[in-house]
């Protein structure tokens, strides 16, 4: 067996010429006929979808932790349902992530190299700059400059592949700052750790994509018990659903409220939207541009909150806070626009390469697209432009709307 990695926190980095005397059987299979570890599958997946961490006290050694994970893998290729499968790879990923913070260099190198990332953990000549952070503890906020050491590397097109998605707009993990040499990228143990936490779940999706899960009956028996066992974390069809039509009669539903028609949604707003709905793990500016857009539409916080139930990550807690304080109901009081569409193409949220029409962000083009289409249904049925459609292109903007760029 090979030496160093702890498999019962990673059995996602196990492979079958590892553990050969594992493989002898198809996990699922093993699983499957075994009540005792059966019992454990139910149990994990149970543990997994409620609390978003993965359980390992509950598995005995490494072998087991891997037997079961395959066969979880199997479970998830045959359920086929989104939100059950990010939610188990968030819990994977985060509780390998948290292990990792306790591990030496060559242990968190071997987990990379094995997942598939060159990376290397440089002792001498390690990049060295100077950071300034504010020592919070002080009331007077002392500045203290310390040296950062960036000790980790990996090839800089790994780095953008892996941050890319949903990492690339915090400015921590911004490949400018930091060094760069030689189609290298440099980082230090927190970001390399998070990078590495970005790849497990990456991995873990693609080997549910690429798993093979077998037609027996006593597998087919399992899947059956796992859906009785987490049916209500499962995806239920959507009850938000409302008739184009009967959305678009008025444009306004209540005082000050704006109808959510998700077909003239801005194609950013969209494609929040359609990850959400599909249990995806939109980043922290992809989420706090959409509840701040779901917001100044007049949404509430339950009614928000709804959007985010099936993201991965969830936390009911955390995630009514921050749309409080979004909302502004807490903190500065200060209700949040959405950014204004040049900052959301430099972030990489904007999914298109020309601009919308209807104004220079998502709320005020959206905004647009009601007018645009309320013109042409009241045009349909009178042959006339309504008053709408003909202020469409100057009609009302609120300052905060200006301010943001709307106009
Ligand atoms: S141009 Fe603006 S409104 Fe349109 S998709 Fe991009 S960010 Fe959204």
């Amino acid at each position: 067996m090979p030496v160093g990695l702890n498999y019962t926190y990673y059995p996602f980095a196990a492979s079958q010429r590892d553990f050969p005397y594992l493989f002898l059987e198809k996990p699922s299979i093993l699983v499957s006929t075994s009540s005792d570890l059966r019992e454990k599958l139910l149990s994990l997946l149970e543990k997994m979808l409620k609390e978003g961490v993965f359980p390992h006290d509950l598995l005995k050694d490494s072998d087991e932790s891997i037997l079961v994970y395959y066969a979880i893998i199997d479970v998830l290729k045959t359920i086929n349902d989104n939100r059950i499968i990010n939610r188990v790879a968030y819990a994977y990923s985060k509780t390998a992530a948290e292990q990792l913070k306790n591990e030496k260099s060559d242990i968190l190198i071997l987990l990379a190299k094995k997942l598939g990332l060159n990376a290397e953990y440089v002792l001498k000549d390690a990049p060295e700059i100077p950071i300034v952070r504010i020592d919070m503890k002080k009331k007077s906020r002392k500045y203290i400059v310390e040296i950062a050491r960036y000790q980790y590397t990996i090839p800089i097109l790994q780095y953008l592949e892996l941050a890319s998605k949903r990492l690339i707009h915090d400015p921590l993990y911004s490949p400018i700052n930091h060094p760069v040499w030689s189609g290298r990228i440099y980082l230090d143990k927190e970001v390399f750790i998070r990078v590495l936490e970005e790849h497990i779940y990456n991995t873990i999706i693609r080997q549910v994509m690429e798993a093979e899960p077998s037609s027996s009956s006593e597998y087919l028996e399992l899947v059956e018990e796992v859906k009785s066992r987490i049916g209500e974390y499962m995806t239920k069809p959507s009850t938000r659903a409302v008739e184009y039509k009967e959305k678009l009669e008025s444009m306004y539903v209540g005082e000050g409220r704006l109808v959510l028609v998700e077909e003239l949604l801005p194609p950013c707003m969209k494609k929040m939207l359609e990850s959400l709905k599909t249990g995806g793990n939109p980043s922290h500016a992809e989420r706090f541009n959409f509840a701040a857009f779901l917001g100044q539409i007049g949404l509430d916080v339950d009614e928000i909150l709804e959007y985010f139930k099936n993201t991965p990550d969830f936390n009911e807690k955390i995630a009514r806070y921050q749309i409080e304080h979004i909302l502004g109901l807490r903190g500065s009081k200060k209700k949040y626009m959405p950014h204004n569409c040049e900052n959301l193409k430099s972030s990489g949220i904007c999914p298109i390469t020309e601009q919308c029409k209807g104004g220079k962000n998502p709320l005020a083009v959206y905004k647009y697209n009601l007018r645009v289409s309320l013109g042409r249904k009241h045009r349909k049925q009178t042959g006339k432009p309504s008053i709408n459609e003909e202020t469409s292109e100057t009609s009302e903007l609120n300052s905060e709307e200006r301010a943001a760029g709307g106009i």
